[in-house]
């Protein structure tokens, strides 16, 4: 797999604060990339490395396969687009006259390409409205334009939609899937809306006090999250033949033990058992939503403390 984006053992301290411990993260061409963490998990700061704004401690990444400590990660960087924190408008300035601004910025030689990025953004119809008279919405869609005027094939969105009303949010999620689908731009979207990124991501990085939890892919998500029924049995083997007998999907977890996948008809299928001579012996139903998911895997702790992560490494 071709990626974008490859981080290895990256580390940023401040003072003796590790915001990133040794990070290690992947993000694939063409992916819509969901990072995701709680408040102060490291993820703007992982922002501000790949964006050049700072340098890590330790470690490194490479953009397209160009090393940070090479020079050439500066033209690397020129197919980068990054919104962070909070979208850098010229709040006097209309849409077209911040788009300019950027070009200028760039060096780009003309303006000719400001009313297709306008349009792509919903914002060809605002004309002389100045960007402080904007919606929070309408500036983080310029913010997002401003970052595509370089022709980016990589965007960085830092919370895109902290902050939106639903029909804002609707608005940036239309925006993303367009500029991923049919103008095949990466993303990588840092959040802590998890229901919101599922929405859009192909694949999520869940990052926990500065290190990577897990990196996976929306099917293998959808997968871990699926209904199912966790049945322990007398005879694994007479379980499984049952269950190919009626056509259900299911995996072996152990000699007693197996998951099965869909809905299934539990007398039937305990009285199938019953007649071959396999026990039933407990029966659990589990649906794990993708919050449950992401809690248990960091631990469950949704605002560890300060002492407890300062404590783990001094
Ligand atoms: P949020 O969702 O709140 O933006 P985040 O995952 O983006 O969180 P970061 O902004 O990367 O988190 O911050 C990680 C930790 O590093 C936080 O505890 C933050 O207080 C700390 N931190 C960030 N920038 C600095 C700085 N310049 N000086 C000192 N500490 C910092």
């Amino acid at each position: 797999m071709e990626y974008v984006l490859k981080t290895a053992n990256l580390k940023k301290y401040y003072g003796k604060y590790r915001a990133l411990d040794g990070l290690d993260m992947c993000v694939p061409k063409g992916a819509i990339y969901g990072f995701v963490g709680k408040n102060g998990a490291g993820k703007t700061t992982l922002i501000r490395l790949i964006c050049g704004l700072q340098k890590p401690n330790e470690g490194n990444y490479e953009l397209y396969g160009i090393d940070s400590r090479n020079k050439e990660i500066v033209k690397s960087r020129r197919r980068m687009g990054a919104v962070v924190e909070s979208p850098s408008i010229y709040q006097d300035m209309s849409a077209r006259e911040n788009m300019e601004q950027q070009y200028r910025i760039l060096g780009l030689p003309d303006f000719q390409g400001i009313p297709e990025l306008l349009k792509l953004v919903g914002l060809e119809n605002t004309g002389k409205k100045k960007a402080v008279n904007f919606s929070l919405g309408m500036r983080q869609r310029l913010g997002i334009a401003i970052a595509l005027a370089g022709s980016p094939d990589f965007l960085v969105l830092d919370e895109p939609v902290n902050g939106l009303d639903p029909q804002g949010i609707v608005e940036i999620r239309e925006l993303i899937l367009r500029l991923n689908r049919e103008q095949g731009i990466t993303l990588l979207i840092s959040s802590h809306m998890l229901d919101e990124l599922a929405r859009i991501a192909t694949h999520f990085g869940f990052i926990d006090r500065g290190q990577m939890v897990k990196e996976i892919s929306a099917a293998q998500l959808e997968e871990a999250c699926r209904k199912r029924i966790c049945l322990r049995v007398s005879d694994v083997g007479i379980l499984s033949r049952v269950l190919d007998e009626i056509g259900l999907e299911y995996a072996v977890l152990s000699d007693s033990e197996a998951e099965i996948y869909g809905k299934i008809g539990v007398t039937e299928l305990a009285l199938r058992l019953s007649d071959q001579g396999c026990q039933v012996e407990s029966m659990q139903e589990r649906d794990e939503s993708l919050e449950n998911y992401y809690l248990n895997l960091v631990g469950g702790q949704l605002t560890p403390t300060e002492a407890g992560r300062r404590g783990k490494h001094e």
